[in-house]
């Protein structure tokens, strides 16, 4: 997996973490948005349910006490039938509940009989005796009505009161009326213990104008006589109240207390523009809901957290691994540097950017392996570590980054494009890795090799600018020296990439024929007649391109192989001139390049008698052309080796003379049929201050002549050419002003089918 993929990956399993995760937030928060909903609405429920119950139980006591009343009702009817203190005593007794303080009865004379809890019997009582509000009361129900009296204060009890008023019938005549007086406090008691509300919950009956007739017990010792005297409650809210108070409508009011939520609940209860007040803290109202829904709240939150812990270690545990397998797969175990996996993918970041103002430092440890033996391989690991933080700490460039490849080979990537500059920094990478302390009993020199190249002068593909790189590094390896720092050079890369071109293609295409005779025509100077060519050799590979021999002779004479192919040139002109005999051509000389190699070989005069036996070719068709070189080592073996080959019948051609450490000594040492002067002295002669050359080349001449030797001149390129090497006796001419090297059948074509003997 490529690290792109891992990190896409890493995204989308965050991406899918993170929407999860909101997810549950969002649930969560809908959950707590809905419960407080449901906490709410069913609050508001419970609360007016609660309130109505209030006011029933309310209208229930009322209903009670008039239901005591009508009951007495029937006795009061048949009293003028029983005895006086028999009707007393039921009087009394019919308040069996004891829920009125005192009870009166009226008859139609307007005479009273009133009783009281504590067992007092009035007789002869007079409305006129009695409170105003309980007179009026009476007054109206003798009109047939039941009446509730308005509140009043009773001093034998020292409470407030009211008194229900019932009139008596007999044949729907009112024949007396019956009155009760209750303390309005034991309202207030039935207001109490209902369940839903707080302890601090209030409760309050009030009258139209807002006053307190009674309330629930945690209320009653405060003096509050008015909803006005609430003292946690603000004005505005006490306004609302108010007014519903004295609208009779029921009402739900939000308020704060101490910063909680609480309700004010005005519920009417219908008798005598009464209202009932209820105040409690929204989670007093009910308690065990409230607490259901916390205990729900904090579950959910519980497992909100737990999930979400989860999540988060899930994903902990995805990254930790993914960030392993990055590691595993980017980074070079022993240092923690990058590895070149890595480096080749950032490199090609910088590729991508076509940037051009960059270059790559290869450094290598010389003696690395030294370090590992001597020192052992930990020391060796150390070295490497070591190597790491130096080159991380001079790493400090935006976009630079570096790896260690494998052992000891580092690549670092430097944002850097003078050479100067990069040198600089390079090497102050060279003096800290040099001052690297091994080991304190014996301290070994550190040294590198480093090689690098530009990305600007490149362009192509990243990995050809790697090989650049590692050309580099190998020439600083090469060259020995300690701390080299080497710069990659084209030229000399080219050379080289051909030389292994050659090296590793040079028997192959030997074998498949690659290597063509191509000839060059020598020409009497005299006649200007045709005398002979010189076999040159020319490489075309089957993608057909050409290599000339200056490229590859060097080589294969430091190689060896040039020995194979001089006598297969041998044998490709032997071929050839078989061939045009064959044709009944007049067959010409040809002269073939050898190497001096080929002069210490052995058998080399009999390898060459059997060619020219095989194609039947007389050996005094070839001439050897000879490196004047040649001469310099060993004379008498070369002399020993022309005469054998002179005996059989070659000729033997001295090559370049005058080009390198020309010596006259040379002539006169070996037996040679012929003199071939280099092309340079040609062109030295020619030149107009070239007159000493000239007379040098007359002198020479004029020598081999004496001593029996044709004279050939090279490098003939205009007719001044030929005019002059004319003039100074030379015999032949060859070169480009007679012709190129041409291919063997071109040769044939242009100058052979004329010589076709006629018979
Ligand atoms: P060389 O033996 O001195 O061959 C003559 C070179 O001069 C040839 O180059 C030829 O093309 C070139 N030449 C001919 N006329 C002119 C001219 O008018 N002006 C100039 N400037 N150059 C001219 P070529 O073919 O590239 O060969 C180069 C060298 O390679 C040869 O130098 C020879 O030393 C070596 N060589 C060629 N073929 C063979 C071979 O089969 N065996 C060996 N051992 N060496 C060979
Ligand atoms: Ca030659
Ligand atoms: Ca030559």
């Amino acid at each position: 997996m490529n690290e792109l993929k891992l990190k896409q990956n890493l995204k989308k399993i965050t991406i899918f973490f993170v929407i999860i995760s909101f997810l549950i937030f969002a649930f969560g928060a809908v959950a707590s948005y809905s419960l407080d909903q449901v906490f709410k609405d069913t609050m508001y429920q419970q609360i007016n349910a609660q309130a109505i119950q209030y006011k029933n139980s309310i209208n229930k006591k009322i209903q009670s006490g008039l239901q005591t009343l009508y009951a007495l009702n029937s006795l009061i009817s048949f009293s003028e039938y029983i005895q006086p203190e028999v009707f007393e005593n039921a009087l009394y007794e019919s308040n069996n509940k004891l829920v009125f303080f005192r009870m009166v009865y009226f008859d139609t004379n307007g005479d009273g009989i009133r009783v009281t809890t504590n067992g007092d019997i009035e007789k002869n009582v007079k409305p006129e005796d009695m409170n105003e509000n309980i007179q009026k009361a009476i007054k109206e129900a003798w009109t047939g009505e039941t009446i509730i009296s308005d509140i009043y204060y009773d001093e034998g009890i020292e409470k407030n009161v009211i008194a229900y008023v019932v009139p008596v019938k007999k044949d729907d005549k009112v024949t007396g009326v019956v009155a009760a007086s209750q303390s309005i406090d034991t309202f207030g008691k039935t207001l109490d213990n209902q369940g839903i509300l707080s302890d601090n919950g209030i409760v309050m009956l009030v009258d139209k104008n807002g006053e307190v007739l009674t309330s629930s017990t945690n209320l009653l010792n405060k003096n509050i006589e008015d909803v006005k005297d609430l003292k946690s409650i603000d004005d505005k809210t006490k306004d609302k109240i108010i007014s519903g108070i004295s609208n009779l409508k029921s009402s739900n009011i939000p308020l704060k207390i101490n910063g909680s939520l609480c309700y004010a609940i005005v519920e009417p209860v219908d008798i005598k523009g009464w209202s009932l007040v209820i105040i409690d803290s929204a989670t007093g109202i009910n308690r065990s809901m409230y607490q259901n829904i916390n205990i729900t709240r904090v579950t959910s939150i519980i497992s909100l957290a737990l999930a979400i812990i989860c999540i988060f270690s899930g994903y902990r545990q995805i990254k930790k691994s993914n960030d392993n397998l990055l590691k595993l797969a980017y980074y070079d175990r022993l240092t923690g540097a990058y590895n070149m996996e890595k480096f080749n993918m950032l490199l090609d970041e910088m590729w991508d950017k076509q940037d051009k103002n960059s270059a790559v430092v290869a450094i290598d440890i010389k003696q690395f392996k030294f370090v590992n033996e001597i020192f052992g391989e930990d020391m060796a690991n150390k070295l490497l570590y070591q190597i790491k933080t130096i080159i991380d700490k001079n790493i400090h460039k935006e976009d630079e980054f570096f790896c260690r490849e494998n052992a000891d080979l580092f690549f670092i990537f430097m944002r850097e494009a003078e050479q100067q500059k990069i040198v600089d920094r390079v090497n102050v990478l060279i003096s800290q890795i040099k001052s690297i302390v091994l080991s304190r009993h014996q301290q070994y020199p550190i040294s590198v090799c480093c090689g690098m190249a530009f990305t600007s002068d490149f362009i192509g593909e990243k990995q050809q600018f790697m090989t650049r790189v590692m050309f580099a590094l190998n020439r600083a390896k090469l060259s020995g020296k300690s701390n080299n720092i080497k710069f990659y050079d084209l030229e000399l890369h080219k050379t080289e990439q051909m030389q292994n071109y050659i090296e590793s293609h040079m028997q192959e295409a030997l074998n498949s024929g690659e290597f063509k005779l191509f000839l060059q025509p020598k020409f009497k100077l005299q006649d200007g007649s045709l005398y002979g060519a010189e076999a040159l050799v020319r490489w075309k590979t089957n993608d057909d391109k050409m290599i000339f021999p200056d490229q590859f002779i060097p080589l294969f004479e430091e190689n060896g192989f040039c020995t194979k192919l001089d006598l297969y040139m041998v044998e490709k002109v032997c071929k050839q001139l078989r061939r045009w005999i064959d044709k009944g051509y007049k067959p010409i000389n040809i002269s073939v390049n050898q190497s001096k190699l080929l002069f210490y070989k052995e058998n080399y005069v009999e390898r060459l008698c059997n060619i020219t036996r095989k194609y039947n070719i007389s050996p005094s068709l070839i001439t050897l052309e000879i490196l004047e070189g040649l001469a310099l080592n060993n004379v008498d073996e070369l002399n020993n080796k022309i005469r054998k080959l002179k005996q059989k019948g070659f000729k033997i051609s001295m090559d370049d003379f005058g080009s390198g450490y020309s010596s006259l000594n040379t002539l006169g040492n070996i037996d040679i049929d012929e003199l071939k002067l280099d092309k340079s002295f040609l062109m030295i002669a020619s030149n107009t201050n070239g007159h000493r050359q000239r007379l040098i080349m007359e002198q020479i001449i004029v020598l081999a002549k004496k001593m029996n030797m044709y004279t050939v001149a090279e490098g003939v390129e205009t007719k001044e050419n030929e005019q002059m090497i004319k003039e100074l006796g030379c015999d032949f001419g060859q070169g480009y002003y007679y012709s190129r090297p041409i291919s063997a059948k071109e040769f044939g074509e242009k100058y052979m089918k004329e010589r076709k003997k006629h018979e």
